[in-house]
Order: C-alpha cells, then structure tokens, then sequence
C-alpha cells in the first residue's frame, strides 16, 4: 500500500519524500510507503477546503448528519480490516485497536445525530416585539492535526463535530498514522462527501506544518500530539487570532489510599499504564501508594507485572504489543536505561516468542525515586510508571499536583468523603474514582488543565461549542 492525498475530491501522490513502514511488531515486515506532501499540496487543500465549505455550510445539519451515518456504517462495516491496517502500523493490540475503531463508528454517529438536535437558545429581550437568539455558526476551513497513538479514534473525534458543524477539513495526520488516515479517508470518499469538505495531507510536521498554519484560508486548528508542538501551535494560532486548540502531554498519577480495594487498583493501575503500551495521554504513569498499604500494593502489582508478557499486536491475546515507532523505542529504551542505573526495578515484564524483532518494552516498574527525579517528571509515553509512597491524603494530593500537566488522574479509596475532596483538590481535567485514568467516554467533555491542554473540551457537547461560532440575532419584528 502507497499513501495518497485526497484532495478537492481528487486522490493524489505527492511529491515530497517517502517512509518505509515496517511493522513495529515484525521489523522484516514492510506495511507500506508514505509518501510526503509538499508546500503545493498543502496550498491545493487550502484551497478546496474553501471552495467547498461554501456550499457544506448552507446544507442543513441534518444533511450533513447523513454523510456521517454513512460513514459510520462504512467504518463498521470495514471494522476488522482497518483495525488490522493500524495494528500494522503503529503497533496497538489488534483487540484494543478493534475496540478504537468500533469507538470511530460511535463517535461518528453520536455527532450525525446532532444535525437535528437545538443549535442555539431564544433570550428574552427588554424590548417588546425583539426575538432575540443565539445560533451556531461554521468556523470556515479548519486544520486537523493528529497523533499516531489513537489513528483512527483522534481524527475522528475532531473531523466529525467539525464537519457536523458546517466546517470544512484539512487533516494532516501523523507520519506512524498515515496509511490509516488514507483509508480512512477512502472511506469518506465511498461516503460521497462533496469534493473538498474532507482534504487529506499526508506530511511531515515539522516540514509542512508552518505552511499549513501560515496558510491564508485558514480559520480554525485543532491540535492533539505533545506539549512542545502544542505549545508553538497555539502560538502561531494566537498571532492570526485563528480559534485554536491544543491537546497535550501528559502525567497522569493514580492515588492509592490505605482503604482502597487493591485489587481493584492493580486491574485498573496495569490496565491504565500498560494498555497501548502506555502510549496514550492518559496513561497512568505516577503510582501514589498511602504507606500502610505500600507492601501490599506493591506485591500485587509486582506479581501482576511479572505475569505480563509484551506479545505481536496482531496476536489475538496481546495485551501489551510493541511501541510504534523506532523514535518512540531509542526514547522510552533512555529511559528503561535510565530507571536500571537510578532506580529500584519493583518489577518487569517477559516477553513472548514470536518479539525477536520489533520494538518491543517490557513493562516496568521504578521505585526509590524522588518526585523531581525524571522518570517522575518527564512523560515518557511508554509502558514504565514510578511508584511513590505518601504519608497521608494530603501527602498524595500534593505528590499528585507536583506536574507541570493536568490531564487525568485517578483515586483508589472506599471514603466517599475523600473521593470528593480528590475531585476538587486534584489539578487535572479528567478526575476518576476507582476508575483507571484512562477511558473517558465519547460522550464526556475530554481535556486537560496546565500544560496539557488549552482551554477547549473536544469530544461530547464540548466539541460543538469549539467547531462553531456563536452568534447573537435579534429581529425586531414589532
Ligand atoms: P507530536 O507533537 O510529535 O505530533 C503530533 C502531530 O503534530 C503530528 O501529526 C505531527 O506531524 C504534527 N507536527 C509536528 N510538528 C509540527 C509543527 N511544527 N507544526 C504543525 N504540526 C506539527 O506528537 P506525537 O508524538 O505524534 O504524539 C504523542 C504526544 O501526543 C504525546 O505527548 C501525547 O501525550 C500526546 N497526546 C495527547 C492527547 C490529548 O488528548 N491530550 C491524546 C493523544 C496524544
């Protein structure tokens, strides 16, 4: 499979540079070739994007719901076989990533719902014979700029409110997503979507991701990947005043108290750090463990993590596949070296036959490290966590908080008082109880506080209020 843009309705072959993909699970394995845009590719969609959301704008939103109900059914009905494309490319556990595609249809289907749902309120006016009313509006040409981590689920997520709500797209998905992202996009084009409301270019981020922001029939960016492009995004957004928003890195703790059920926090704790093998924003990767319960958590877990093995993502029992990238190996592998010199190995994972030649990590699990130690600092977006204890609640509240991010965070405990007072005091936009921190629902607002998010919600209602304006109307009619 060669990778193409879909652009103005038109499948393209770029002219940039080409990538080999090889399986992260079998190296000797080759998936596909990505092929890179260029300057010109990118101001083609610019400019497709404009022509087209002229007339995607004025349909009904109801109209532009059934697109996304056929998409939906096309997606389903393509489940297994895009589910297995991306377990080739990035290496996620096949039945995880069936799981991340069928949350592609449900979130596809949940936003085409919402083209016969109220778009606005009516606000009394002091004025008799004045209807006054709010109403939706489109942005105009929005850029989508992806990760590799969730290559089916993110782009959707973003593609579908915006599209929903009358926006035209330009999706640059990631260099490690790039085959899905086209067959992704082949699936909208089967959909019948008019020419230009979806555009697709494949690219490099830091060699076309300047020309994509700079391009003039831009009007809104919608962001996900780490905090350092984030952070220059939201800065080049904010210079045009373009709408923008940014979904960052992550640290996410999980808090276990004296009380907790512990085996309850060691499911979600493993299941949390090591699903995706630990490549998600929301992956725990701070374990805070109240003291008269530290031995006894950390035996189970230690036990728990010896017992997994990282196994090839296609093979149906993997829990734990390989990373996806050789960037994403040479950097969590600094850090396994890093935590075998500074740290204590409370416990480690094997490895099954058949990860001879991928880009496997065995889970990991450091401990003995101060809260400043990097391991305890630094998103390392793969399967290691840190394990600290605390005195008391208060202890791990502040052990909690000690990060620059705020994206998720979750609390181990039967006291309800506690609970409550963990969904207050913990800086974090996602607060869980008894729950793994990841796994948010489609439905729910998705976001983060600090430096793991600007200050929009994608997903549920949320993400209606960031791929729209609003505008105030008032007729006098009297
Ligand atoms: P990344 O920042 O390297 O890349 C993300 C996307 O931005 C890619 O499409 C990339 O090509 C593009 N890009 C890179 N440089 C760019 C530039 N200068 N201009 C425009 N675009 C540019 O991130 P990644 O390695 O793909 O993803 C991992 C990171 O994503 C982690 O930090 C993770 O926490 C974060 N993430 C956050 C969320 C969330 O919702 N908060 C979800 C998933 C992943």
């Amino acid at each position: 499979m060669a990778s193409r843009n879909w652009i103005g309705g038109e499948w393209q072959d770029p002219s940039g540079d080409e990538m080999v993909v090889c399986n992260p699970s079998a190296l000797q394995e080759e998936v596909g070739v990505v092929r890179f845009s260029t300057k010109d590719d990118i101001a083609q969609a610019g400019e497709a994007a404009r022509r087209a959301q002229a007339g995607w704008g004025t349909l009904t939103p109801a109209a532009r719901g059934a697109y996304l109900f056929r998409a939906a059914g096309l997606l389903e009905a393509s489940l297994a076989e895009v589910a297995e494309l991306a377990s080739r490319e990035m290496g996620k556990p096949i039945t995880e990533m069936r799981g991340e595609v069928m949350r592609g249809v449900h979130l596809l289907r949940y936003y085409a719902a919402e083209g016969v749902r109220s778009i606005g309120a009516v606000i009394p006016s002091n004025e008799s014979g004045v209807l006054q009313y709010t109403k939706r509006v489109p942005l105009g040409v929005t850029a989508v700029i992806t990760p590799w981590n969730f290559p089916v689920a993110i782009p959707l997520w973003k593609i579908a409110p915006a599209l929903l709500c009358g926006n035209t797209v330009i999706w640059k998905p990631a260099e490690h997503a790039s085959l899905t992202a086209v067959r992704i996009a082949e699936l909208f084009a089967s959909a019948q979507f008019p020419a230009g409301v979806l555009n697709l270019v494949i690219g490099q981020g830091h060699a076309i991701g300047d020309v994509l922001l700079a391009h003039k029939e831009l009007d809104a960016v919608s962001f996900t990947g780490s905090t350092s492009t984030g952070l220059g995004i939201a800065e080049r957004c904010a210079r045009r005043n373009l709408k923008y928003q940014t979904e960052m890195g992550g640290k996410n703790a999980a808090i276990v108290l004296k009380d907790a059920d512990v085996a309850q926090a060691v499911a979600a704790i493993i299941s949390g750090a090591f699903r995706s093998a630990g490549q998600k924003c929301t992956a725990t990767s701070r374990v805070i463990v109240e003291r008269p319960v530290y031995e006894t958590f950390t035996e189970a877990l230690r036990q728990a993590v010896n017992s997994i093995q990282v196994a090839p993502a296609l093979a149906p029992e993997a829990y734990l596949g390989p990373v996806a990238s050789a960037g994403q190996y040479e950097k969590v592998m600094s850090y396994v070296a890093m935590a075998r010199r500074e740290a204590d190995i409370l416990a480690e994972g094997g490895a099954a036959a058949g990860t001879e030649h991928g880009y496997y990590v065995r889970p990991l699990v450091a401990a003995g490290l101060d809260s400043s130690h990097p391991l305890i600092r630094e998103e390392i977006f793969g399967p290691v966590i840190g394990v600290l204890p605390a005195d008391d609640f208060e202890d791990a509240i502040r052990l909690c908080n000690e990060t620059v991010y705020g994206l998720s965070a979750s609390l181990f405990t039967r006291d309800l008082r506690l609970a409550h007072r963990f969904l207050d005091e913990a800086e974090a936009g996602m607060v869980r109880v008894n729950q793994e921190t990841a796994g948010v629902e489609y439905q729910a607002p998705f976001g983060g506080l600090k430096q793991s998010s600007s200050h929009t919600r994608e997903q549920g209602q949320a993400a209606l209020d960031f791929y729209s304006a609003l505008k105030t109307c008032a007729i006098n009619f009297g």
